[in-house]
């Protein structure tokens, strides 16, 4: 017969249609399964969705996309010492009993700070540069005389000796030794020797000004806190005279704190035991905490005038 279904056709229909069945049921339960677990899962997430959008401006990359070539790099100023361009240059040597490079080389900046402010190299391209104290004590500047001339030529030979290595020439060089005994200078000297400061009733004083006071000598400078001594100095100078006048008002006073108003008063940070009180003083007088600058008087060039 060609119009009935077959028993056997209808087993093999009932068979298919359980699959399909079958088929169907699995698909609806893997459906329903998942999306009740992205259901479960997507309020967990969305504050922490909403946490990053309000920290993070529109413009700004994600933190992922940063890298160390996006920061800026920190420029140092330029510094003539880099290519050796200095127009003048002040050499520090370490005389006597240096053990810390970093020590010496603290102390000489603040007091070639204080001198180039307070002259007119402050206006220059100037290099201040210090000597590693390994190289100095080659330089037999153990054990130097501060009124030993020839002593004086030790110090200018070892900066000699350094400086022709670096292939430049320089404005002057101060011997600094690790104590408290003063300085010494000669007029029109290249070379200067200075302490730390003096020894006095109440102990060592840290002198940062003495070796402007020193450098002020080697330009000619005579002492302003004695007529005595400012004198004699004058009188040193021989067919040459100090560039300075001595205090108008110190005529007949020993002690006298040096001229005033200075040409140029000392403006960068706090130096201690220096530019203190009301009335600053020139550092040709004598070391009272008051001295800040060069004085103004004698008509002489202030120093840094120099060719
Ligand atoms: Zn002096």
């Amino acid at each position: 017969m060609t119009n009935g279904i077959t028993l056997p056709t209808a087993i093999l229909m009932a068979i298919i249609i359980s699959v399909l069945l079958f088929i169907a049921g699995i698909s609806f339960l893997y459906t329903t399964t998942r999306s009740i677990q992205e259901k479960t899962i997507l309020p967990m997430e969305e504050p922490e969705k909403s946490t990053v959008q309000q920290t993070m401006s529109p413009d700004e990359p994600a933190l992922e996309n940063i890298t160390t070539a996006d920061i800026p790099e920190i420029q140092r100023p330029p510094d003539c010492r880099d290519n050796y361009s200095c127009d003048f240059y002040f050499i520090f040597v370490p005389v006597g009993n240096w053990t810390d490079q970093k020590i010496f080389e603290s102390v000489s900046k603040e007091r070639s700070n204080f001198f180039i402010d307070i002259s007119l190299f402050k206006f220059k391209k100037v290099g201040v540069i210090f000597i590693p104290v390994d190289f100095a004590q080659k330089c037999n500047v153990n054990k130097i005389h501060p009124a030993i001339a020839r002593d004086h030529l030790t110090i200018k030979r070892c900066a000699d000796k350094y400086v022709d290595m670096l292939g430049i020439d320089y404005e002057r060089t101060i011997g600094i030794a690790n104590e408290y005994v003063g300085g010494r200078a000669f007029f029109n000297s290249k070379s200067a020797y200075v302490t730390l400061g003096f020894k006095t009733a109440f102990g060592q004083q840290e002198t940062p000004s003495l070796a402007a006071h020193e450098l002020g000598h080697t330009y000619n400078l005579c002492d302003e806190y004695s007529q005595k001594e400012y004198n004699l100095q004058n009188h040193y100078l021989q067919y040459q005279t100090c560039r300075n006048q001595f205090p108008a008002e110190c005529k007949s006073t020993e002690n006298c704190l040096g001229n005033t108003p200075t040409y140029r008063d000392y403006s960068q940070e706090d130096v201690f035991n220096v530019c203190q009180g009301q009335v600053h003083y020139s550092v040709m007088g004598p070391s009272t905490s008051a001295e800040c600058g060069y004085d103004t008087t004698g008509g002489y060039e202030a120093i840094g005038e120099v060719t």
